[in-house]
């Protein structure tokens, strides 16, 4: 059970973690709280984008698209690592995913298999979007990388919660696929380093 940070705690621990962080826009008050809660807080979730293209990947995490309105994420993490603050509150990247899986994350322990998409994942995790196409080809440079294991340590250190509190979107909700291209065992296990 957590109350989420405030957009000041969120820029402070991304910076603090050495990330460079650029603020879009009315960042701090851009959500969707007026379509459902926002928090209790539970843990952060990593997905890609399917995009090309920095300025256009963080316009679109930003407004959303026809059908899905923004912002898509809290932060959007470029190619080159930098992180772009979006939105502040309840976002549209989790949607419904499987309650055991949540119930695993606030314990902290090993992930069941997702098989159920009843629960709102929206209320309950920070998104980071990640630059990349999504088609396993796009490679993933090591600064991009670095970033996703510091932004994620970044909230984990503000919450006091280990790297079982980091999950891949495809880990929360059947049928996706996201993040593609690297293992989130293997990213979890770079969050542990940095929270030792
Ligand atoms: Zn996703």
């Amino acid at each position: 059970m957590a109350v989420p940070l405030s957009a000041r705690r969120v820029l402070s621990a991304l910076r603090g973690e050495g990330l460079s962080v650029v603020e879009v826009g009315d960042w701090t008050t851009h959500n969707r709280n007026h379509k459902g809660p926002w928090g209790p807080v539970h843990g952060v979730m990593i997905h890609h984008t399917v995009t090309r293209g920095t300025a256009h990947t963080v316009r679109i995490c930003r407004d959303g698209y026809a059908g899905l309105p923004g912002p898509l994420c809290h932060g959007v993490i470029a190619k080159d690592g930098t992180v772009h603050l979006v939105g502040h509150g309840r976002a549209n990247h989790a949607g419904l995913g499987d309650d055991e899986v949540l119930r695993a994350v606030i314990a902290e322990r090993r992930l069941p298999v997702d098989d159920e998409a009843t629960t709102d994942g929206n209320r309950h995790f920070y998104g980071f979007e990640c630059e990349n196409l999504g088609d396993g080809e796009d490679p993933w440079p090591k600064v991009q990388l670095d970033a996703i294991a510091k932004a994620s340590a970044a909230i984990c250190r503000a919450h006091g919660w280990t790297h079982r509190s980091v999950i891949g979107h495809r880990e929360w909700q059947p049928g996706k696929v996201d993040p593609r291209g690297f293992g989130m065992a293997s990213m979890r296990e770079r969050i542990a380093d940095l929270l030792r």
